[in-house]
């Protein structure tokens, strides 16, 4: 029987894969028919659980333990995956960390890991990604709706990182574009993860549909910009955020 599943013959790499929305990412995107490899920094237990968990439901995965604050570890991933599949037609930048402090007391030590990890490790994964993508490729990163309404005390670094994102994604759209390659980058609100597990209660207040989001919603939007029928959204960043920014 012929697989025509949307994403059927195509390679993911999704950085920060082994939680949360990246999770999310995984699971929809393997459920779409493509070979997945993802990293993760830490959780080895979730993310081989994850990788085994797509193989028994037919698909195909593998976990890489690549740290996004590390360069050569980002290019380490990508080889990986290109030498395992053959070949790589969807990154999506997911792996981010979220410090909150007041500006007057943000450590400058958690400031550098901020930037290396949700900057410098996007631009890395882009770097060491993009010159293998083919026409048709897809590059999606997960930005945040901080960078357009920050709306809470003690976010100003992170929406700082999330809006560096944002304006990295609409020069990439326009680098990429004569390969017929896709950049865009979807900014959630606030969504229920290990991430958001101690912030929910002042974050909701926020959300004029009155609850957090959910990975898998996250990760619909990633589908959505992963195939085909998306070929002419570029350089865009997308919100989906329960009103927050309305
Ligand atoms: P979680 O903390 O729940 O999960 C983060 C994921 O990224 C994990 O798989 C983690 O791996 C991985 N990761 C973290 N740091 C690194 C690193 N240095 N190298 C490689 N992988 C890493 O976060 P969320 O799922 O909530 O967030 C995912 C993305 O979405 C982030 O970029 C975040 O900023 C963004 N976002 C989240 C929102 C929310 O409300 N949750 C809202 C807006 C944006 P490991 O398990 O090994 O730690």
């Amino acid at each position: 029987m012929n697989d025509e599943r949307e994403l059927n013959g195509k390679v993911a790499l999704v950085l920060g894969g082994s939680r949360g929305i990246g999770a999310g990412v995984v699971r929809r995107l393997a459920a779409d028919g493509a070979r997945l490899a993802f990293t993760y920094a830490a959780s080895a237990e979730s993310a081989e659980a994850l990788a085994a968990e797509v193989v028994r439901d037919g698909g195909a995965a593998i976990a890489i333990r690549a740290d996004s604050g590390e360069p050569a570890q980002i290019e380490a991933a990508v080889a990986r995956t290109l030498a395992e599949f053959g070949r790589l037609d969807i990154l999506a930048v997911n792996a981010g960390i979220l410090q909150l402090a007041t500006i007057d007391t943000y450590a400058l030590d958690d400031f550098d890991r901020m930037v290396a990890v949700n900057v410098r490790g996007v631009f890395v994964a882009l770097r060491y990604a993009a010159p293998h993508l083919p026409a048709g490729g897809r590059i999606i990163t997960i930005g945040s709706n901080v960078a357009e309404r920050v709306g809470f005390p003690g976010a100003g670094v992170y929406a700082m990182t999330k809006a560096a994102v944002a304006a990295l994604v609409r020069g990439a759209a326009i680098d990429l574009a004569p390969r017929g390659v896709t950049v865009n980058n979807i900014q959630p609100g606030p969504t229920a993860t290990d991430m958001t597990a101690d912030h929910a209660g002042m974050v909701l207040p926020l959300v004029p549909l009155g609850r957090m989001g959910e990975p898998r919603e996250i990760a619909g939007l990633v589908s959505y910009l992963a195939r085909e029928e998306a070929g002419f959204v570029t350089g865009a960043s997308l919100t989906i955020d329960g009103g927050y920014s309305a």
